[in-house]
């Protein structure tokens, strides 16, 4: 398959001030915003700050605060169906996936709504002599970096926490995907959120991204996408020493024994790595089934994978959509590629699709190899696409060696009737998430990251409001006599 670079005739050049977003389904103009540079972030911090000094924000009662958050919320429910359009159009994303995340992201500042009004500083009893309260104060301005793979959402789950924290929020939102962001900013400010306290800057990330880390008045920083790029921000944040949060990459394991529900197993297997085209930090990209039943369940899954739908993302029967662009689409071809030559076998997708309305788009069909074992690359890169490699494992200690054996620890998967042996593979494994007989579901209470290369920090519940704050702790004395040497 031929490298293409532009998937357009649109004339970039004429508008360098101008960042264009690509539908990723037809290669058509899908949208532009303002594009910022280095050189806005100076003065994006400083709008940040005042806003933050002014205290319109950090100096409501939570009870304030949270009334806002939770009309921010609702604002984006009052526009689902086009902001999920948009983001359709923005990402690539099938429809019904794209509405699955407009409601994530109106459930964050609906959940951090709650959250903000009903926790309070620990207060330590008093003791006598003194009596102490641990404090969380936000740290000022905090910068917001997210991928392209789910916008709003990812937006969302950085900027309801942080706000709900007291802090004054820049959004870095994807080159890729930069409409969204924009959007949250105009119902927040609707719902009345103080000018200043939410802003966005849509720019390259070697270029704003890394101005924004390095800046002096950046205090906090919350990134999510690649490994790579968060070890970079990572090693500035630790040079700065300013908290970071890294949600970063996956290969997760997703684990079948033989005891399993083999239907039920099927059918999660299938979404576990398909769903967004396997554009999804979670995608279960590593396929464990147990050696006796090892053939029969991936001739299976082989037949089902064949039998996916991959259409047009508003399509009502679409099950897979496009990749989110043309270079992201010969990255994943690279990689089975690869697999080809290290031995793998093909036995579902390894091309593009054939159907005529799909040839403009970044489309690849759902890919399913075996014969690898798992320290070939693409069982340990990510690939971040609908690819899927079939592992067998022969018992408990064999699995674990296997699915442990990864620089990545973000999500696994088990399927089994036997709840024992489910609870000691779930201790075992090396995950931040993991699923038991279902896969991928999401709780915005429960917190989410990573272990080892995945990541730091939790998000989500009350570890994710903790992340945007400081404590300090006040010790009040109460002594009646001075303090004796
Ligand atoms: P990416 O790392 O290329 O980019 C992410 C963001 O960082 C973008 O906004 C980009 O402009 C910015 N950026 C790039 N270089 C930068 C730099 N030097 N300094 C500051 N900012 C910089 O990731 P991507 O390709 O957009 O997204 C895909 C990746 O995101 C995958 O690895 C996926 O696993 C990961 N991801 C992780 C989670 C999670 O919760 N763990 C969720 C979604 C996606």
């Amino acid at each position: 398959m031929a490298t293409q670079t532009s998937q357009t005739n649109y004339d970039l050049a004429a508008n360098k001030n101008k960042l264009i977003s690509i539908n990723p389904a037809n290669g058509q103009v899908a949208g532009e915003v303002q594009k910022a540079t280095a050189q806005d972030v100076d003065a994006c911090v400083q709008t940040a700050w005042d806003a933050f000094h002014h205290q319109a924000w950090s100096g409501l009662r939570q009870d304030q605060r949270a009334t806002v958050l939770y009309a921010i919320g609702q604002g984006i429910l009052a526009e689902r169906e086009s902001l999920a359009a948009l983001q359709m159009r923005d990402s690539g994303k099938p429809y019904k996936e794209c509405l699955h995340m407009v409601d994530s992201a109106a459930g964050n500042f609906r959940y951090y709504a709650a959250v903000c009004e009903t926790l309070q500083g620990a207060l330590t009893p008093a003791r006598g002599e003194y009596f102490s309260m641990a404090l969380a104060e936000p740290f000022g301005v905090v910068a917001c970096i997210t991928p392209w793979n789910s916008p709003i959402m990812n937006e969302a789950q950085k900027a309801a926490p942080a706000l709900a924290a007291g802090n004054a929020v820049i959004l870095k939102p994807s080159e890729e995907t930069p409409q969204l962001a924009f959007e949250l900013l105009r119902i927040a400010q609707q719902a009345g959120l103080p000018t200043g306290m939410l802003q966005v800057l849509a720019g390259d990330g070697e270029d704003v991204g890394a101005a924004l880390v390095k800046h002096a008045g950046v205090r906090m920083v919350s990134f999510t996408g690649g490994t790579d790029t968060g070890r970079a921000i990572g090693a500035i944040a630790g040079q700065r020493l300013i908290p970071v949060a890294l949600e970063l990459g996956g290969k997760s394991p997703h684990i079948v024994c033989e005891d399993a529900d083999q239907e039920k197993a099927l059918a999660a297997v299938i979404s576990g790595i398909f769903g967004s085209a396997g554009q999804s930090c979670v995608a279960g990209s590593r396929l464990f089934v147990q050696r006796t039943i090892y053939k029969a369940f991936v001739n299976s899954l082989a037949e089902r994978t064949r039998q996916i739908r991959v259409a047009l993302p508003d399509d009502p029967t679409v099950q897979v959509g496009p990749l989110i662009s043309l270079k992201h689409r010969q990255r994943v071809a690279n990689y089975v590629e690869l697999a080809r030559h290290e031995g793998g076998e093909i036995l579902a997708g390894g091309m593009p699709p054939s159907g005529s309305e799909l040839q403009q788009g970044a489309f690849y069909m759902p890919t399913l190899i075996d014969g690898l074992s798992n320290s070939a690359r693409v069982c340990q890169e990510e690939i971040f696409g609908p690819v899927l490699v079939a592992l067998p494992f022969d018992d408990e200690d064999d699995l674990i060696a296997q699915a442990n054996d990864t620089a990545f620890g973000l999500g696994a998967g088990i399927w089994t009737s036997d709840y024992a042996k489910a609870w000691r593979i779930a201790r075992a494994i090396q995950a931040g998430s993991v699923w038991i007989n279902t896969y991928k579901q999401s709780h915005i209470a429960t917190p989410f990251g990573g272990f080892k290369d995945s990541g730091i920090g939790r998000e989500k519940g009350i570890e994710g409001l903790k992340l945007y704050s400081q404590n300090k702790s006040i010790y009040w004395g109460l002594h009646q006599a001075p303090m004796a040497l």
